[in-house]
């Protein structure tokens, strides 16, 4: 089931995310329904939040753009779709890299945004398995931007002072749902 997506100014999307004690079958189908929601919306990267949720679950799915990846990296990255329950980022390298970013809840606005290159990440799959995963490149970067997200904040909270100064009004449109999508959005009640 697709489900509406929450937009930039919701209140969810500030909110700390709890964590999952069980797969229960609520959710198993929130897992099937982020997945559905984050394909509808052809995102890569879909946290619970988005959707109104505060479970502490991400979901990512890279597959469609590996072909785009060199090499080297591609073969470090799991099989797509994944999974992520309960993740904890556990060490982050010195070393950082910029990269542009987006997000379903902020439809239209991209910007540089730099992180930690590589991260370790402990996290629970689907079926409640203890994972580790030490990685680097494009995959840490979709992981780092969705973990976020279970923890209230957005990538527009890494950019300088400045640069959201710029964004403020656009911000404030999206905020009220002033903004085109081509996925199902949901406004905050607050705000209407
Ligand atoms: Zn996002």
């Amino acid at each position: 089931m697709i489900l509406p997506i929450r937009l930039f100014g919701d209140p969810v999307l500030r909110t700390r995310t709890i964590k999952v004690g069980d797969v229960t079958d609520e959710v198993e189908a929130l897992i099937g329904n982020m997945l559905d929601t984050m394909r509808n919306a052809a995102g890569i990267g879909l946290a619970a939040p988005q959707v109104g949720r505060t479970d502490r679950i991400f979901v990512i799915d890279i597959g469609p753009l590996l072909e785009d990846l060199p090499e080297r990296e591609r073969q470090n990255v799991p099989p797509q779709p994944m999974v992520f329950l309960n993740a904890e980022i556990i060490s982050e390298s010195e070393a950082e890299e910029e990269f542009e970013e987006g997000c379903l809840s902020i439809p239209d606005i991209r910007e540089s945004v730099i992180r930690p290159e590589e991260i370790r990440i402990e996290y629970q799959n689907r079926n409640m398995e203890a994972q580790s995963l030490r990685i680097g490149g494009f995959l840490s970067r979709v992981i780092q931007h969705e973990y976020d997200h279970l923890n209230g904040m957005l990538f527009t909270d890494h950019i300088s002072a400045f640069r959201r100064n710029l964004l403020r009004r656009r911000l404030r449109e999206i905020a009220r749902g002033e903004v085109e999508a081509a996925y199902p959005i949901q406004v905050a009640h607050a705000l209407k």
